[in-house]
């Protein structure tokens, strides 16, 4: 296969990242992978793997070396749990490495710099109600976006443009929201709903109660991994250099999910509604009207199909850990 070009991928020890990476071997492109940690699960695709810490920039600029591309999307980031707990941590990390990515790129000549952003941007006043407006990309401003990550994100988008205005940047800016699939982090505190719903219901028997944080109402949308590639190879190859909602418009509430997810692994449950736990925004859900614009697609995986690899790799993960400490427990 005709070599593509040489693509880095930063946060290639993470979800997106290792899909992406994977993603981008299959079509023919040289990939670089960087991050803290390798890939938690199964062996990166990356011809090279730099683990490494982006927040220094003599990192990013060796990083750099040789790129035609950066996906960029290394950040300290986690559910909503994490998000609402560590705003300095979140900020402070993330401002870092983006401000020394972007400036490595250029200094590395890269000739496309895409930035993961999130739905995490938009502003509160429009996210009180469960039964929310749909999110559009001219929505973000006047500005209230989520405390520490929302805010460095938008910062970061910001970054994007006058890198684009005053240096000719080619930049690509993707808002994603809510991504789910199989070899995501289901446990430790900085799952996503989907994840952490499909732990509870799989650790759980026929009948018991699960946990699901607030009343259950909030409304969200999900997009399953394979689309979220897709969307961001399909971004980076358009000529499009302002922000792009990537997400699907199947609006649920946190208690439909449950159901789905319950459905899935044929297990009848209980939902216990905890009202101390941080719940986010009443209610988000992704405008897709640009998306469909600039590109002529958009994500298309039902959440209910989603979920069923989804509930499948985290439910024998739950099950071979169980069996681990059946073993400890025995011995
Ligand atoms: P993830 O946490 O699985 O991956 C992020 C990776 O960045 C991790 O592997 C982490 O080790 C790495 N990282 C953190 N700090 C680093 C540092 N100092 N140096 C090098 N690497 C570092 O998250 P993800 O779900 O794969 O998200 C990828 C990107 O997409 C992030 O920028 C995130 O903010 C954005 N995003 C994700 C979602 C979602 O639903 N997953 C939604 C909106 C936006």
């Amino acid at each position: 296969m005709a070599q593509e070009g040489v693509a880095l991928v930063t946060g290639a020890g993470g979800f997106i990242g290792h899909h992406l990476v994977k993603y981008l071997v299959r079509r023919g492109y040289r990939v670089v992978g960087a991050d803290l940690e390798l890939p938690e699960w199964e062996d990166s695709d990356a011809h090279e793997f730099m683990v490494c810490d982006l927040r220094s920039a003599e990192n990013c600029v060796l990083a750099c070396d040789g790129i035609d591309e950066v996906y960029h999307l290394a950040a300290d980031m986690g559910g909503i749990g994490y998000i609402t707990s560590s705003h300095a941590d979140i900020s402070i990390n993330n401002i870092l490495i983006n401000a020394h990515m972007l400036s490595a790129a250029r200094q590395r000549k890269v000739r496309r710099f895409l930035f993961s952003s999130s739905a995490c941007i938009y502003p509160q006043y429009l996210q009180r109600e469960a039964n929310v407006v749909p999110l559009k990309e001219e929505d973000a401003f006047p500005a209230d976006p989520e405390e520490g990550y929302g805010l460095e994100k938008l910062f970061t988008e910001k970054l994007c443009q006058y890198a684009n205005q005053d240096y000719g940047m080619a930049t690509r800016v993707v808002r994603f929201h809510n991504v789910y699939g199989p070899l995501g982090t289901y446990d430790g505190g900085r799952e996503k709903a989907p994840a952490a719903i499909c732990r509870k219901v799989a650790a759980s028997r026929p009948g018991d109660e699960i946990e699901i944080w607030g009343d259950g109402r909030q409304t969200r949308s999900f997009m399953y991994i394979d689309d979220c590639v897709e969307g961001i190879f399909r971004i980076m190859r358009s000529d499009y250099h302002l922000p792009l909602n990537l997400g699907t418009d199947e609006m649920v509430t946190i208690d439909d999910l449950a159901d789905i997810v319950a459905e899935i692994a044929g297990k009848p449950i209980r939902k216990r509604h905890d009202l101390s736990r941080p719940q986010g925004v009443r209610g988000r859900n992704s405008d897709n009207t640009r998306l469909r614009a600039v590109l002529g697609w958009e994500p298309k995986t039902g959440l209910r199909k989603g979920c069923v690899p989804t509930y499948r790799w985290i439910a024998e993960r739950v099950a071979a850990q169980s069996a681990g400490h059946a073993r400890d427990a025995a011995e």
